[in-house]
């Protein structure tokens, strides 16, 4: 590994792997800055951020052409608790590998890799869909709303309703029965 650089990505947020002038067998480390794109989850917008900005970056060039390479962040994901709704926000480590062979076989080609421009905000941001934990929650033990009331139980502990008679119950309340179990007409 040689020192980092952080060559500028261009519009589209891409790098020019060319402009690293890497030989065969060689390797970098390339510190980005990468713009992570706002997330819908279960319809609830998701910010996202790099938590240590910036982001690392691994390029070797392998010796039949074409490129490894790791892209390591982590970032932080911030919206409301998937259980309570309060605003939270999780942190996300993101460890994603590509290849790309060079080898005219899709297969074997980094779909984020179009003859030497590596689109590594692609790359990263849906890196970092593919790291999201399961539940965006505000603690592992978050007690969620109260689905009667919609009373955030985290707040009132020993919330409870008097459990609810079901009507249909309710005339069965109404019948009587002699000692030998037969119905008593009238009550
Ligand atoms: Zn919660
Ligand atoms: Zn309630």
């Amino acid at each position: 590994m040689t020192d980092a650089i952080d060559p500028p990505l261009d519009d589209d947020g891409r790098i020019d792997l060319a402009a690293l002038r890497m030989g065969s067998g060689e390797g970098r480390r390339i510190a980005v800055r990468i713009d992570l794109d706002a997330l819908t989850l279960s319809e609830d917008r998701y910010d996202t951020a790099l938590a240590d900005d910036p982001a690392r970056l691994d390029v070797s060039r392998m010796l039949g052409g074409g490129y490894a390479m790791r892209l390591r962040f982590d970032a932080t994901i911030s919206g409301p608790c998937m259980r309570c709704l309060q605003p939270t926000s999780a942190g996300v480590r993101v460890d994603s590998r590509e290849l790309d062979e060079r080898s005219g076989d899709a297969q074997l080609d980094s779909p984020y890799v179009d003859g030497d421009a590596l689109d590594v905000t692609r790359w990263a941001n849906d890196g970092l869909v593919l790291a999201l934990p399961a539940r965006v929650l505000c603690r592992e033990d978050c007690r969620g709303l109260c689905p009667e009331c919609g009373v955030d139980l985290n707040a009132e502990t020993g919330h409870e309703h008097a459990p609810a008679r079901d009507p249909r119950w309710s005339a069965l309340g109404d019948l009587r029965f002699d000692d030998d179990g037969r119905l008593v007409d009238g009550g």
